[in-house]
């Protein structure tokens, strides 16, 4: 038996700009997540550097967080059998010119950098993003 499990995934600027957050989100159920919680939020430059800041030591890491305060995302929990390595498979490799076909990367990202998608990398993480999204109060709706 497979446990549960959780991971927090968001829709980047760049999808959202797309109109390609349905699609998206139909691939998501399609693929037998269920959305335990989600919302549309805009981060702040602060914000985006706070998420990423285990990257902050990487060249990109400006351009990064510029690129994920430049518009809208919309952040997601999922729940699903092996969650965490499930949706890393369905989203595809970072840069797109390498993501298997049917990826959603192949599919929406437009570049390395601004490549539609995120996923956590790890349940640990997940639950660390999870809380950077979503209060207790709808946390414990999970
Ligand atoms: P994410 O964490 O957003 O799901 P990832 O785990 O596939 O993506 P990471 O190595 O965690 O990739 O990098 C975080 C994000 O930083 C990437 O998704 C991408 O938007 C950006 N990024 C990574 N490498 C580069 C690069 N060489 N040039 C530009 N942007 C990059
Ligand atoms: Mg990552």
């Amino acid at each position: 038996m497979f446990q549960k499990e959780y991971t927090l995934i968001m829709v980047k600027p760049d999808a959202v700009r797309s109109n390609f957050t349905g699609k998206i989100l139909a691939r998501i159920e399609e693929e037998g997540f269920a959305i335990r919680a989600m919302k549309r939020v805009r981060l702040s430059l602060a914000q985006a550097q706070e998420f990423y800041s285990v990257h902050a030591a990487r060249p990109f890491y400006g351009e990064l967080c510029t690129f994920m305060a430049s518009g809208p995302v919309v952040a997601a929990i999922l729940e699903r059998d092996n969650a965490v390595l499930h949706w890393r498979d369905v989203i595809g490799a970072t840069d797109p010119a390498e993501a298997k076909e049917n990826t959603i990367r192949k599919l929406f990202a437009k570049s390395k950098g601004e490549n539609a998608v995120h996923g956590s990398d790890s349940v640990d993480n997940a639950k660390i993003e999870a809380a950077f999204f979503f209060s207790g109060l709808e946390l414990a709706g999970q």
